[in-house]
């Protein structure tokens, strides 16, 4: 890193007893410092894109007579490697165009805050965004919030999927369609508004109606990542069972999403890191916990219920595109909207037999490597 400058989302501050808090006050990304001598304080404040790093440990070295060459460098490489510092030096990738740098710098400064990782230019999510091709199957209530949050955050390739025609009783809740679509293909519809949403990524659709494995394997052939936005056929042998196996075939990960009334669960699943969709279903049917659906698709849904479950999938999938944050496959998170003190996080080990999953436990980028 030439030029080391403070994230400016991470200005730090002193709490008092020589502690300094960085990163803010959010859970999972900010930080604490002990320094009882001031030197990281002093260090932080030298970090202002002016000056390498070389000149940071000399200034550290003439103010602290305490301090020895090596600490100094040390000191200095660990706050670098902390993820709360940029390069002040780095120009954006050329991969990326002036108007995506305009159009992605919310995004940019929002990877640039909880991506703790020492980057070389803060781009690297947006630009596996860009590489990525993701296929959303079914457009309902949650693919439609989940295609549409795909599209705006730049995913390069998106396919949409759904054999379905626009009904009057879907709008109360997919966001893609209007009055006037009643009666049009759900896909083609999609893929005109998020075409229109951004023209700067690919957007493909098709009917295809997944009634067996084989379709879907079909289906899944050059994609990263499948995002499951369907609930039928269900359960057993269902479209959950038949995603879980044709990706674990396929080698990439997935992301299922949906609602049971209020409650609203989303999983993420890989083949290379975790429990697949059937080893925590194992594990939940040892916990006798019937009353967590996680295979979804339970009677009675509105816009917000659907929302929710539509962005969740679209940002485990976000994070299974860049890594960031730590996708965490073999999970499930969500909301209980009628109990706010309810929400979900479900894990569980790969059964030993399993034949989909079983890898280990990894982190980062899951899709597209
Ligand atoms: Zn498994």
């Amino acid at each position: 890193m030439r030029l080391p400058r403070i994230k400016p989302e991470h200005r730090p501050g002193r709490l008092g007893d020589g502690v300094i808090r960085i990163g803010g006050t959010v859970y999972g990304v900010a930080g604490e410092i002990a320094d009882p001598n001031g030197w990281a304080w002093t260090a932080l404040g030298l970090m202002d894109g002016s000056n390498t790093s070389e000149q940071i440990a000399d200034a550290l070295l003439r103010r602290f007579a305490a301090l020895r060459p090596e600490q100094a460098a040390r000191l200095v490489e660990t706050l670098i490697g902390s993820g709360y510092v940029e390069d002040a030096a780095a120009a954006p990738p050329p991969e990326l165009g002036s108007e995506e740098l305009d159009r992605y710098s919310r995004s940019h400064a929002f990877f640039r805050r909880i991506d703790l990782a020492p980057r070389e230019h803060g781009w690297e999510a947006q630009l596996r965004l860009k590489r990525a091709r993701v296929i959303v199957l079914g457009l309902g209530g949650t693919g439609s919030h989940a295609a549409s949050a795909l599209a705006a955050s730049g995913v390069g390739s998106l396919h949409c999927v759904d054999p379905d025609r626009v009904e009057l009783s879907n709008l109360n809740r997919q966001v893609l369609y209007r009055e006037k679509d009643i009666g049009r293909f759900k896909a083609e519809v999609a893929a005109e508004r998020l075409g229109e949403l951004n023209s700067g990524i690919a957007v493909t659709s098709s009917l295809d109606r997944v009634d067996d494995e084989r379709t879907l394997t079909a289906l899944l052939e050059g994609f990263d990542v499948l995002a499951l936005c369907a609930d039928r056929p269900k359960d057993p042998e269902g479209i959950r069972i038949w995603a879980n196996r044709a990706c674990a075939a396929a080698g990439i990960p997935w992301v299922g999403g949906g609602y049971d009334g209020p409650l609203v669960t989303v999983g993420t699943y890989s083949a290379r890191s975790g429990a697949c969709y059937e080893c925590v279903c194992a594990g939940e049917d040892a916990l006798r916990r019937h009353d967590l659906d996680i295979g979804h698709g339970g009677p009675g849904v509105m816009a917000p219920s659907a929302g929710i479950s539509g962005q969740l999938v679209a940002h485990c999938v976000i994070s299974l595109i860049t890594g960031v944050p730590d996708p965490r496959p073999g999970t499930v998170r969500g909301l209980n909207l009628v109990g706010p003190d309810q929400n979900v996080f479900i894990h569980h080990q790969p059964r030993p037999d399993c034949p989909f999953c079983g890898a280990g436990e990894e982190s980062g980028a899951e899709a597209g490597e």
